[in-house]
């Protein structure tokens, strides 16, 4: 996530865990199949999702826990809701009901016996399935449910525009089981994600007019033939129209796969221009799709940040393992941009930004750590990234930016933003380390020490270690923590 720190001020409260330094040989293995119909005229998800869930820990599982992130959007007694209000938010508080989401319609089976759902006595979007019969170590269960999603307004993550829908954070997920239990947490605009690697099948079904930009690799070649057309169809043809087009009374189904990842979102609009493009790795060992969606001809061009960001990572950290990289630029709620596998959404095409979120892939994506209590492992590490990056490719629009390495630095690095933040803090005497849970942070050090003085850090030990060693070393890292929650080795 990339955060406009100097216009965002926040407030945080967050569910503690205990905290352990003890890591695992074990990860959980959860594989989902979902099926799921986009009701356009009443803002509804209809779905169906079965999750294969494997219990590779050495405990006995007498229970699951399960997220139910679109609850975040219920009522005003929620995280969220709660958070948006410290922070000064108050659209979602004096939200109509229509423009307030949830999730309903739930019925976990296992084996077509019904499992007790009991929710969080304090957070509605969390609740804990009781097993009929306990899961022992090395076992493996289907659960199935139905789910209805109400998709609330643009207020944060997920939400609608109109007909313009971003589905993310929207299905019936397992917390992560690790060697410190279950690691629950509500739903937040300010505070992210932890997440279990696995396999993802899903069918979306849209009306027919409707491009869908997915995690995963679209498995329709009839859908792949009409987007082919889309893509030649809008070239030169301008911005769109003001009217947005009628919905196809005609249904289409699009199946999208993907393996070793941790979490699926998707973007539905009839009005997306598609705009493609091809980086091929340094070494050669893969060509990698990439996508920019926008409903705005003009953006075109910053897909070559999404090409840039994909081969600045796959030279310095590790080669993208999947076949595509895809942008879209949407009505986001959160910051300036989301990350989620294989797909970011952006509020704007700034460079540093599309670089950020596709950086994300390998800080959060590929290396999945626990985001709400090591903030730093994803935004200190990419963002610091994302700085190298601007750094190698100065332009105009980075004449304000930082430069580290520079005998000035001390002047240059208070030039932006996050470093005015930190020096706030340090003037103020409120600074803090680095590797705090996102809860021990205001919000203003969240954005000056996360994202700046730990960026700032990282390009310390960059230069005392120097390029070769800490570019070995960082791939070491890549290569022995990809596709592993943050306690497995
Ligand atoms: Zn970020």
């Amino acid at each position: 996530m990339k955060k406009i720190w100097l216009i965002l001020l926040c407030t945080w409260q967050f569910i503690a865990f205990g905290q352990s330094n003890v890591q695992a040989n074990w990860q959980q293995d959860v594989s989902y199949n979902i099926q799921v119909t986009l009701d356009d005229e009443n803002h509804i998800l209809n779905g169906q999702i079965d999750i294969g869930y494997t219990n590779n820990s050495p405990q006995t599982l007498n229970e699951v826990w399960i997220h139910l992130w679109p609850n975040a959007y219920k009522n005003n007694l929620t995280a969220f809701a709660k958070q948006q209000l410290e922070n000064n938010s108050t659209s979602f508080y004096f939200a109509k009901p229509k423009a307030r989401g949830y999730i309903d319609s739930l019925d976990f089976t296992v084996d077509a016996q019904s499992l007790k759902l009991t929710y969080h006595p304090e957070h509605v979007d969390l609740a804990k399935l009781t097993l009929n019969t306990p899961l022992k170590s090395g076992e493996s269960i289907v659960i199935s449910s139905p789910f209805r999603v109400k998709v609330p307004g643009s207020f944060s993550r997920m939400g609608h525009v109109r007909n313009s829908y971003q589905i993310t954070q929207w299905f019936p997920k397992p917390a992560v089981y690790d060697v410190n239990g279950w690691n629950t947490m509500p739903y937040l605009d300010q505070g992210e994600f932890y997440s279990e690697f696995g396999s993802f099948n899903v069918s979306i079904t849209v009306p027919q007019n409707y491009v869908v930009a997915a995690t995963g690799v679209l498995q329709d070649s009839s859908e792949m033939d009409w987007l082919n057309d889309r893509i030649t169809y809008y070239k030169g043809r301008g911005k769109r129209e003001e009217d947005e087009t009628a919905s196809s009374a005609l249904l289409k189904t699009l199946h999208f796969k993907q393996d070793k990842i941790h979490d699926f979102a998707w973007f539905a609009d009839k009005e997306f221009f598609v705009f493609e493009s091809k980086q091929t790795l340094s070494d050669s060992s893969a060509t990698i799709n990439t996508y920019l969606y926008s409903t705005n001809e003009y953006d075109k061009s910053a897909i070559q940040y999404v090409n840039q960001g994909v081969k600045f990572y796959s030279d310095k950290v590790g080669n993208y393992p999947y076949a595509s990289a895809s942008a879209v630029i949407g009505p986001l709620k959160a910051g300036g941009g989301m990350e989620y596998p294989m797909i970011t959404v952006l509020a704007s095409t700034d460079k540093t930004t599309i670089v950020h979120e596709v950086g994300h892939n390998w800080f959060y994506g590929i290396i999945g750590t626990n985001e709400r209590n090591f903030p730093w492992m994803d935004e200190s590490i990419n963002t610091y990234y994302e700085n190298r990056h601007s750094k190698s490719t100065k332009d105009v629009s980075d004449v304000f930016k930082p430069n580290y390495n520079s005998k000035y630095a001390a002047q240059d690095r208070f030039a932006d933003g996050l470093s005015i933040v930190y020096a706030n803090s340090l003037t103020r005497n409120t600074d803090q380390a680095i590797d705090l849970h996102s809860k021990d942070y205001t919000s203003s050090n969240y954005g000056g020490i996360i994202y700046g003085k730990g960026a700032y850090i990282f390009s310390l030990l960059q230069q005392f270690l120097g390029d070769s060693l800490f570019d070995s070393a960082m791939q070491n890292f890549y290569e022995e923590w990809k596709f592993k929650t943050s306690f497995t080795r």
